[in-house]
């Protein structure tokens, strides 16, 4: 299949894009990796008149640290996530998440800040941000404001993003020294997209009760899920195998999956709570299965 003739544009600066915004409107889409958008308009489910390549603005790329956070730029691939030392040594949750997605040509091409922009449910940096807290960047011509992943997903491929604007940086605060994370994500072939997937950050006081919890279910709704009462009920407990049970036990009565080509409702539902139960046992160092 082959898209609609468009025009291609390559702003070399952050204001020569949203200028391109401004003036194109509706008709023009940012290019970020291209790994959903080109599929998207060979199929022609979308078709539009400009494609504003946002790869080659200098302040979209990068991953650093700043004031007590991980910066990165929103045009950081899948792959610079996967081999950077400085992630890999704060936020491992980010290297194992980015290990899980697609295989090696979809991560040398796709953006986190694309991914997060699509907003496919069953995102792995969707989850992942949610269970980080991670917050976002997004700037317009009318001026900037910052989102909390919490906030960003709307709905099915649907988020905070408006008219205009560009996300330009993801902030993941420093987790703790001492937080244990795990990523499990369940999918019927390596590379597929999640059936459901659980990211889980959380640190223990020095009586084994569990103090801070971030924690994203994906592939079970319109949006990844973070059920307040079920890490209101794990705060303060000590992380055994009955509590988690239970929590998991309350987690799937929270979801509501639609039924599709990855299984019914119920099915992923009760994945849901198998891959909860897992990170949990992961994090803690007591799974011994291959994940
Ligand atoms: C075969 C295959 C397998 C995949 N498997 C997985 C998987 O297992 N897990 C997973 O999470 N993902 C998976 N993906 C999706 C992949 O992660 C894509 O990289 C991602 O969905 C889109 O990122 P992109 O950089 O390619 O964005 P693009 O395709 O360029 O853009 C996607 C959308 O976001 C908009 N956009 C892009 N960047 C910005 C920005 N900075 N600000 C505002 N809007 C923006 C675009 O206009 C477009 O609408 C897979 C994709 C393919 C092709």
């Amino acid at each position: 299949m082959f898209p609609k003739s468009f025009d291609y544009v390559v702003p070399q600066s952050l204001g020569e894009a949203l200028a391109l915004m401004e003036r194109h409107g509706d008709e023009a889409k940012v290019l970020a990796g291209g790994q959903s958008l080109i599929p998207l308009m060979k199929l022609r489910f979308l078709f539009p008149s400009h494609v504003i390549d946002i790869g080659r603005i200098p302040e979209l790329h990068g991953i650093d640290e700043r004031n007590g956070e991980i910066r990165c730029g929103a045009m950081t691939r899948h792959a610079d996530i996967e081999r950077s030392s400085l992630l890999c040594k704060h936020i491992p949750l980010l290297y194992a998440a980015a290990t899980e997605i697609a295989d090696v040509q979809v991560r040398n091409r796709g953006t986190l800040g694309g991914a997060l922009a699509q907003a496919d449910p069953a995102s792995d940096w969707a989850t992942t941000s949610l269970a980080l807290k991670a917050r976002f960047r997004c700037v317009s011509l009318r001026g900037e404001r910052m989102i909390n992943a919490g906030d960003f997903f709307k709905d099915t491929y649907t988020t905070a993003l408006e008219d205009g604007e560009i996300l330009t940086d993801i902030f993941f605060p420093l987790p703790h020294p001492a937080s244990r994370a795990a990523y499990i994500k369940i999918h019927r072939r390596t590379g597929d997209f999640a059936i459901a997937s659980v990211a889980l950050q959380f640190t223990v006081d020095g009586a084994g009760h569990c103090q801070t919890i971030g924690l994203g279910v994906g592939g079970v709704g319109a949006t990844p899920v973070a059920p307040a009462d079920v890490i209101a009920f794990l705060r303060g407990k000590t992380l055994s195998d009955p509590v988690i049970e239970e929590a998991a036990s309350m987690l799937k009565a929270r979801l509501h999956p639609i039924e599709d080509i990855r299984g019914s409702s119920d099915y992923k539902r009760r994945i849901a709570g198998v891959a909860f139960q897992r990170a949990f046992r992961k994090a803690a160092g007591r799974d011994r299965r291959e994940t």
